[in-house]
């Protein structure tokens, strides 16, 4: 999904540092059609990078290696050595990379862990486009998202240039249009495994959700009120059923007055619609932790002034 972007630090030969923005994922929608008998589950899901982001950085260093920095309760929660999904995409590179080699890679850490907003897919990602420039492989799109597939069936999505419709297992992607939409996100101290998520949607019968294209039309149209109530998680059901908190956080959101509330792909963040950057702090101001995010991410923004709109104020 979101192209990481580069924003700062040019690279590679000169051996300075490369830097990724590793943006955090939103699933609009999030439909489960079939568990397929190799054990995974064909899904259909519009996939929506966000502002909210980790921060990776790779430097020339002689053997490969990850660190992770940021909030104890963020970094605490990654796993520091080969377990990293960063570490595991530089050898998936390193691999095809003719000039692999070794690097340093740091993650600031500030996308809540296990939340189901992607963020190990999304240093996987940010991280496969930062060794590509670091160590001057040359590997294009399709090449790069080979690569990424390798690592994990949501690394595709988090390498593509914006939101991304994708299919099968969730690691084919076609690019989508959705106009710039506010988001609060609710995160909870506890995760919840994806493997568990679609067991229990296995366990209890499997309904799957409706036809993506009203959702998809409100989404490219950026008509907040119509997509607030055409938000669905295949996944929810099942997830709420064993973590009411999720279901609680959902009808809070909604009674206070978001247009629409939708658990995060597996879990256990939710996702509150705004109708626009003031509304979304609004609703934030509610919760201990919540995040304000647009998606697609926009360049940074400055802080809203008293009374005035932001650039991207709607
Ligand atoms: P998924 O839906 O794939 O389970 P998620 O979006 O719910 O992912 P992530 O934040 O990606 O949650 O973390 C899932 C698990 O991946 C964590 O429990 C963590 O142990 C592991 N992990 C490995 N590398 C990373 C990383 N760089 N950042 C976050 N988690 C990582």
């Amino acid at each position: 999904m979101s192209a990481p972007r580069t924003s700062a630090g040019r690279a590679g030969a000169a051996g300075r540092a490369v830097r990724r923005e590793a943006h955090a994922k939103l699933n609009v929608f999030l439909r489960v059609v079939r568990r397929r008998r190799d054990g995974y589950h064909e899904i259909e899901s519009l996939v929506l990078p966000v502002s909210l982001a980790d921060r990776v950085t790779v430097r020339p260093a002689d053997r490969l290696d990850v660190k992770v920095r940021g909030a104890e309760r963020l970094a605490g929660a990654v796993p520091a050595g080969g377990l990293n999904l960063a570490l595991v995409a530089a050898l998936a590179i390193a691999d095809v990379c003719e000039h692999g080699g070794g690097a340093l890679i740091e993650i600031d850490k500030r996308i809540p862990v296990a939340g189901g907003l992607g963020g190990g897919s999304a240093d996987a990602a940010a991280t496969i486009l930062a060794l590509n420039e670091l160590w001057r492989c040359g590997l294009d799109d399709d090449a790069l998202a080979e690569v990424g597939a390798r690592v994990g069936s949501d690394v595709p999505a988090m390498l593509a240039r914006g939101p991304v419709l994708v299919s099968g297992r969730g690691d084919r992607t076609r690019p989508a249009r959705v106009a710039p939409l506010w988001w609060v996100v609710v995160p909870f101290e506890f995760g919840v495994r994806s493997p568990d998520a679609y067991r229990w949607w296995d366990e209890d019968g499997g309904p799957s959700g409706p036809d993506p294209a009203p959702v998809l039309r409100a989404a490219e149209e950026g008509d907040a009120e119509a997509l607030g109530r055409l938000l669905f998680n295949d996944l929810e059901p099942p997830v709420v059923a064993r973590h009411p908190r999720i279901g609680r956080a959902r009808d809070r959101l909604l009674r206070a007055g978001a247009l629409g509330a939708v658990m995060c792909g597996s879990g256990s963040s939710v996702a509150g619609l705004a109708r626009d950057r003031r509304h979304a702090e609004a609703l934030a101001r509610r919760w201990d932790g919540a995040i304000v995010c647009v998606g697609p991410p926009g360049p940074p923004e400055p802080p809203l002034r008293r009374g005035g709109r932001g650039p991207m104020g709607r």
